[in-house]
């Protein structure tokens, strides 16, 4: 099976020994919209030959230790507490960003989020408006540490982690309500369930997981990982916890959404700083999974000069 680009580089670089072959089919690839151009360029991707990627001009980028606790990706549970630093730096108090407040409404007026992941969850509930969902509320979103201690102090460890190891103080998470009645029961619930992936949300703590998880079933609690990972999860039906396992003992994952070709690559981190080579003026997103790597994703569309 065809080794990604990108691990083909690090074995060069870091003479990596603990990637495995089950790479994905490209087949797997799909698009939101559903169109069918995409399997035409999924299958153009499949005829790339390692011969070719070998010829692609490069860039090298450099990975350091401390961006394994950064990043959209990073893994916050009971074993995985978050690093102070890898609070986004864009927390703001939602109520006074009017041009987030689009389609929903607050729980209270403390409420905070990143703002980039708030932007997002606007575009989210605008969609669902179109489809006639409209009775949004945020519950609960950023909480810093000190809130959390309160929080835990107060309703006791059956209702709240210890602070440092809850999603909500990482900034990407929220708890999102219907005005009308419980979410689980609600149409805005349901909508979610079926469409925030494509915003770039998953359902944190599912009915099923919860071994893995180690957290009851909570049909608000939505955490932003961004695309394409919240596709590649929703389609194989992954947690987070799953998804990051999954990406470290895959060679590299390969997926077209929206259009664009991602190839998606698990790399240790096992010194202070890694460089590695992507294809030259290529798009790319690193996020560290908070436990001992980083995932690195490339967009390869301008490969097909597309
Ligand atoms: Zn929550």
């Amino acid at each position: 099976m065809k080794k990604g680009f990108i691990l083909l580089v690090i074995f060069l670089l870091v003479g990596c020994e603990s990637i495995l072959t089950n790479a994905p089919n490209a087949n797997d690839a799909k698009n939101k919209d559903g169109q069918e151009a995409n399997a035409d360029s999924a299958t153009r991707s499949d005829n790339h030959s390692d011969e070719n990627d070998s010829n692609i001009e490069t860039q090298t980028i450099h990975v350091t230790a401390e961006q394994v606790t950064r990043g959209n990706l990073v893994l916050v549970n009971k074993e995985h507490p978050l690093d102070e630093g890898a609070v986004p730096t864009d927390i703001v108090k939602l109520f006074q960003e009017q041009d987030l407040m689009n389609g929903y409404v607050l729980l209270d007026n403390t409420i905070r989020l990143s703002r980039s992941v708030a932007l997002q969850f606007r575009e989210m509930v605008e969609a669902a408006g179109e489809d006639g969902v409209h009775h949004f509320m945020i519950s609960s979103g950023y909480r810093d540490t000190e809130e959390q201690e309160v929080l835990y102090r107060e309703k006791g460890s059956d209702y709240a982690l210890p602070p440092g190891y809850s999603e909500h103080n990482l900034g990407l998470s929220m708890d999102i309500g219907s005005t009308q009645m419980s979410i689980d029961q609600a149409p805005e619930g349901k909508w979610l369930q079926k469409h925030a992936w494509e915003f770039g949300f998953i359902l944190r703590y599912p009915p099923d997981k919860t071994e893995i998880t180690g957290i009851q079933y909570e049909p608000w609690h939505f955490r932003y990982v961004g695309l394409p990972h919240s596709m590649i999860m929703n389609d194989l039906g992954l947690t987070l916890e799953e998804y990051l396992d999954y990406l470290k003992n895959s060679s590299s994952y390969k997926t077209t959404v929206e259009g664009k070709k991602y190839e998606i690559t698990y790399v240790p981190v096992t010194t202070k700083d890694i460089a590695l080579e992507i294809p030259v003026g290529s798009e790319y997103e690193v996020s560290g999974n908070n436990i001992d790597g980083v995932i690195v994703t490339v967009n390869l569309s301008q490969d097909d000069g597309e």
